[in-house]
């Protein structure tokens, strides 16, 4: 296998031209690596925080340390940052609980929520769900970005904030939004333009409560959605804010009241964060967080190599290489079954574990269509690390996420050319 990288003119001629966009990243960066650094030495972090804990937990010095951690760094506060929490989904599954009371209505701002929060909502009045309880959802549709003639684009998706107000009635409790584009193409909102939501709807009544999930765009900018407003954000420790080291978990910040109910509702009422034994898990969770503001930097730069030389190449990309970055996945429109097929195999052969597989098109929960998928990583399922994933259906777009490693990100997009592999 050959990993010449440094011959590669693409490579070469993108990274020239990208320059510019790579310093701001790394300004970014070097913030929010001060943020993070300052809130482990305010906070007084010692070595003695890793000693584990068992049975119920209590009086565990460095779990509830990590607790005040994030909330310094996401200016909230308060936090509840627990690997007990499995998934960034059941995070937002346990707010939503939390929050919503039997007859509580709430409104997602940017359309239709991901598949797999359809149960939890209960779409289809499903087992356990908000529906169950009484409580009534609705959405509204972010208003359709625009294109000048030839195709470009000249504005992105924006909040319907007229529909959004027009929906809230006495009974709305909550609005939520998705700072990502997740598995979709559309825009993925910056944390001040989430925060111009939430101060027109605040504006409308200040004690509905605006909650983001800020999945895959935790230390993207300068600034968390947090910082502008937002009374609950979560994201999960397998993404972002694991640094590509933290094993599980998930985290939410917010009001000291919201974050108090999330903890009850995790452990027991009355007993919410004084339970749960950390199990010396404490420190992964901590290095993971020490590393992650400049792993997501290189995720980003591994993004903005590959929607440019992807787009040199004339594939579509979503962002394209020159918009402004709030999250770490791109969307590249190939246009054929068997350049999925090639790219995702070209990912999975040049990863770092299970390089011997080869990924196949089939059935996946929560998708409509057969999916390709290209993971090998060191921690299942962490989309921090580079990994693509690609419905098969028009028009056929890989889902590209992650690059812990922006060097090794760039071997393997070398690779991927000089194979001629798309
Ligand atoms: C990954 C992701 C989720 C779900 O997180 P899980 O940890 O996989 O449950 C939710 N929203 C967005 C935008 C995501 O990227």
């Amino acid at each position: 296998m050959s990993f010449d990288i440094y011959t590669n003119d693409l490579i070469e001629d993108a990274e020239k031209s990208l320059s510019k966009t790579f310093l701001e990243v790394d300004n970014i960066c070097i913030k929010n690596e001060q943020k993070v650094l300052k809130s482990m030495i305010d906070n007084n972090l010692v070595d003695a925080d890793f000693n584990p804990t068992d049975g119920y937990g209590y009086s565990d010095l460095g779990r509830d340390k990590i607790d005040k951690i994030y909330a310094s760094i996401f200016n909230t506060e308060d936090a509840l940052v627990r690997f007990q929490i499995p998934s960034a989904t059941s995070a937002i599954s346990l707010a939503l609980f939390s929050m919503l009371l039997p007859g509580d209505e709430f409104i997602s701002s940017d359309g239709m929520p991901y598949d797999t929060l359809h149960s939890i909502i209960g779409i289809n009045n499903d087992p356990c769900s908000l529906s169950e309880l009484g409580c009534k959802f609705s959405y509204v549709d972010l208003l359709p970005a625009k294109y000048d003639a030839s195709g470009k684009l000249i504005e992105t998706e924006k909040y319907d904030i007229d529909k959004i107000l027009n929906k809230i009635t006495d009974k709305t409790k909550l609005v939520m939004f998705q700072r990502s584009k997740g598995y979709t193409v559309r825009h993925s909102f910056m944390p001040h333009e989430i925060g111009s939501a939430i101060k027109k709807i605040k504006e409308k009544n200040q004690n509905i409560i605006c909650m983001v999930d800020n999945c895959y765009g935790t230390f993207v900018c300068e600034n968390e959605p947090s910082d502008f407003g937002a009374d609950i954000v979560i994201g999960s420790l397998i993404k972002n804010a694991g640094g590509g080291i933290t094993d599980c978990g998930a985290y939410i910040v917010g009001k000291k009241d919201f974050i108090e109910r999330c903890s009850f509702r995790l452990t027991a009422p009355g007993i919410g964060k004084e339970v749960g034994a950390s199990l010396g898990f404490n420190k992964n969770i901590l290095k993971g967080l020490y590393f992650a503001p400049r792993s997501v930097a290189n995720a980003v730069k591994t993004q903005l190599l590959f929607s440019k030389c992807l787009e040199c190449m004339g594939y579509k990309t979503y962002p394209n290489s020159m918009e402004n970055r709030s999250d770490i996945i791109t969307a590249i429109e190939f246009g054929n079954k068997e350049k999925l097929e090639n790219f995702t195999t070209a990912i999975q052969k040049n990863s770092p574990v299970n390089s011997n597989l080869r990924p196949i098109f089939d059935d996946m929960p929560g998708y409509d269509s057969k999916v390709i998928m290209a993971a090998g990583c060191f921690v299942a399922g962490a989309s921090l690390e580079l990994s693509a994933d690609a419905p098969l259906k028009a028009p056929y777009i890989v889902y590209l996420q992650g690059g812990v490693n922006y060097g090794m990100s760039k071997m393997v997009l070398a690779n991927i050319l000089d194979k001629k592999g798309v």
